[in-house]
């Protein structure tokens, strides 16, 4: 099947309770990794490229690669959108460039703003068959080109949320609910530890995603910033030259209990990047000798592959769903 929307994968996950996964793709190890998992599982899934993938990799790359992966997961409904899309221009390059689905992110912006270029953005995508998530609050935390501070942080007003989808159109919506970009979410005073010494985080805020459910019956929500960063490839990348002290995500329970509830899409990045790493370092611990890129890749990928497999199954529910 050619590249879908996410419209009506989002529609099945709401109405079965489960979550697709959104991986950022980078380089084709990655997308590889992420779409043989998902062909073996029949899951659906988002693969999203951020604007520092584009300067990375290159725009007409990233979409080849993706376009490779739809002929050879020819089971798997699979949908290309853009992350993090900073502004009109951007997205309107996505959208005339292949892209199934665009974010436009405008939530550090004032709540008027932030409608005005949303629905500027779903219009134009909407005349060209695209669909547009929104976003409404401010993760904390550092993903590519997007850094904000705890301070700055804050999450989704629940009485907000109807005002902006009517304005603005958007078809799904991302929210705050103490999510957080990167591999350190949180820092060490935010969070207690448990016996073993490992800092467990700050519950997520269900209340404010009930509320917001409420307001908004049957629509998508969506999560970013929910990487698990397993404590595995931490300790992996430390005990291989790398230093990561402190490295913590989003309990994996808690991101399977959103996916029950209104969540139809939850974005991992950080450990696509941590299973990749702590791979090559320990492959190059082992085999110092080697130097031929496919030795160390094809590890890395089967890592990413492994991982997703994981995240499928066990924590979005979307195995055999496509
Ligand atoms: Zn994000």
């Amino acid at each position: 099947m050619p590249l879908v929307t996410t419209a009506e994968m989002f529609k099945k996950a709401y109405d079965g309770g489960y979550a697709v996964g959104a991986f950022n793709v980078n380089n084709m190890e990655i997308v590889q990794g992420i779409t043989e998992a998902c062909q073996e599982q029949k899951a659906p899934v988002v693969l999203q490229v951020s604007k520092g993938a584009r300067a990375y990799a290159n725009h007409t790359y990233l979409v080849k690669m993706v376009e490779a992966a739809v002929i050879e997961c020819p089971d798997v409904p699979i949908a290309l959108h853009l992350d993090h899309g900073p502004d009109f221009e951007t997205c309107k390059a996505c959208i005339d460039g292949g892209f199934t689905s665009v974010m436009i992110d405008a939530s550090s912006k004032p709540f008027d703003e932030n409608v005005e270029i949303t629905k500027k953005v779903v219009e134009y995508a909407h005349a060209h068959g695209v669909v547009v998530e929104a976003e409404l609050g401010t993760l904390a935390g550092v993903e590519d080109d997007v850094k904000v501070s705890a301070e700055d942080s804050s999450y989704t007003h629940p009485e907000e949320v109807e005002e902006f989808v009517t304005r603005t159109g958007c078809d799904s919506l991302a929210i705050a609910i103490g999510t957080s970009h990167g591999a350190y979410k949180f820092t060490p005073d935010q969070c207690t530890r448990n016996e073993q010494g490992i800092l467990v985080p700050p519950p997520l805020r269900f209340d404010v995603l009930e509320e917001v459910s409420k307001r908004l019956p049957g629509f998508p929500i969506v999560l970013h910033g929910s990487s698990s960063v397993p404590q595995d490839f931490v300790q992996m990348i430390n005990a291989h030259g790398g230093k990561m002290p402190d490295a913590i995500g989003i309990p994996e329970e808690e991101l399977r209990h959103a996916a029950q509830l209104s969540v139809c899409k939850i974005n991992i990045d950080s450990d696509i990047r941590l299973a990749i790493t702590a791979t090559i370092r320990e492959y190059f611990d082992a085999h110092p000798d080697h130097f031929d890129p496919r030795q160390y890749l094809k590890p890395a990928r089967q890592a990413v592959k492994d991982m997703v497999t994981h995240k499928l199954i066990n924590v979005l529910g979307c195995n055999g769903k496509a």
